[in-house]
């Protein structure tokens, strides 16, 4: 048990909100970070504060250095940092590259790997011991698709976690000497809503017959490693990439 905050971006639902109830049950305070759905990050924090937690909703657009620094600053009124999650990410519709927009391309990146990497390092700021921090953990939520390349369905979505995990491996490193541990998640097809915001809410069930377990994973599967990876029962596992996808 720790009485440290976690800090986990798109908290309010899927994977994040998932991570957000395991979190608390070990103890972490969480900030809840949410872009527009304040109504689940509420939902969210109640659900914790009924099994006697402690967490807060925080509105952070990821793809905003402003949003962030304030999410950090209302992370920093709540308690000492230990962990984040760099959870907040996005997919587009399925198309092919040669008819994306650049704003597609550039929200893409602006969201999953600019705000992974801004809030990486807010949190390096407080946990880093050679900043008189006390040391802490950064999960990173990549994907099967950088393995993948998800080609005529989004490239681009894909190329984005293919650099969230270089930057898992190269800040693993960067900070391996000062406390702080840095891993990717790479989930396979979860059940969540993020397939009907790219607009197809049955994607991860039409494909689950590709999957070697044959069956798409859930939101506590993908917590349930996060919160490992967050414990100190994974004080020796950093630059490291698990992939929790039923074999995908
Ligand atoms: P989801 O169900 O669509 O939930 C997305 C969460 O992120 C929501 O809490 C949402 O907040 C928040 N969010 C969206 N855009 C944001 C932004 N610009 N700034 C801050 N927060 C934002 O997604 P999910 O399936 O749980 O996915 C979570 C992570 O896992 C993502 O990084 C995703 O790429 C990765 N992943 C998912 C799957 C899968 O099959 N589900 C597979 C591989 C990887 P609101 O509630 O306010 O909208």
């Amino acid at each position: 048990m720790t009485d440290k905050v976690v800090v986990i971006t798109g908290g309010s639902r899927g994977i994040g909100r998932a991570a957000a109830l395991a979190s608390a049950a070990r103890g972490f305070r969480v900030v809840v970070g949410y872009v527009s759905n304040e109504a689940a990050a509420k939902e969210v924090v109640s659900e914790i504060e009924r099994k006697n937690g402690k967490a807060i909703a925080v509105k952070c657009d990821v793809g905003s250095e402003a949003d962030i620094l304030a999410l950090f600053k209302a992370a920093d009124e709540f308690g000492t940092l230990g962990a984040l999650v760099n959870n907040a990410g996005i997919v587009g519709p399925s198309i092919r590259v040669e008819d994306m927009s650049a704003e597609r391309i550039q929200r893409m990146m602006a969201v999953n790997v600019t705000g992974s990497i801004l809030c990486a390092r807010e949190a390096v700021k407080r946990m880093s011991t050679r900043n008189g921090g006390a040391g802490g953990a950064i999960v990173n939520l990549s994907s099967v698709a950088a393995k993948l390349g998800s080609p005529s369905t989004y490239v681009d979505y894909a190329a984005s976690k293919g650099a969230v995990d270089s930057f898992t491996v190269g800040l693993g490193h960067e900070v391996a000497g000062e406390g702080i541990r840095v891993v990717a998640i790479r989930p396979g097809l979860i059940d969540t809503e993020i397939h009907a915001s790219g607009g197809e809410p049955d994607r991860a069930h039409r494909l689950a017959h590709m999957v070697p377990m044959k069956r798409v994973g859930t939101a506590d599967e993908i917590a349930n490693a996060i919160v490992w990876l967050i414990s100190d029962e994974a004080s020796y596992v950093t630059s490291a990439i698990l992939d929790v996808s039923g074999g995908r």
